[in-house]
């Protein structure tokens, strides 16, 4: 068995993380504290990984996270808390975590 997603930038890890859980797919988040931390590109083995409690899920799981990665993107968005702006593909901002209005 082997980690189903791995990014290093965490806040994506979280992404594919709540997507697949919104499709009954439940995940362990590993590594979340590994990287990142001298702000230099960390070796692949270190970035936050996600992994299945259920192997069985795994073709099933890396279908949902393909979809996700190829769907068509739309406009950015502005955070209504914070105003930052935040890819069309998150449902919550990136940076304060306030759920898309
Ligand atoms: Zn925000």
């Amino acid at each position: 068995m082997s980690a189903i997603f791995s990014h290093p930038q965490l806040v994506v890890v979280h992404q594919i993380a709540s997507l697949l859980q919104q499709s009954g797919i439940a995940t362990e988040l590993r590594n979340e504290y590994a990287a990142g931390a001298a702000g230099e590109l960390s070796p692949i083995d270190a970035w936050p990984q996600l992994w299945l409690r259920d192997s069985r899920q795994a073709d099933w799981a890396r279908e949902v996270i393909r979809q996700f990665q190829h769907a068509e993107p739309g406009p950015d968005w502005h955070c209504p808390a914070c105003n930052n702006t935040s890819p069309d593909t998150f449902e919550t901002c990136w940076h304060c975590g306030a759920a898309r209005s």
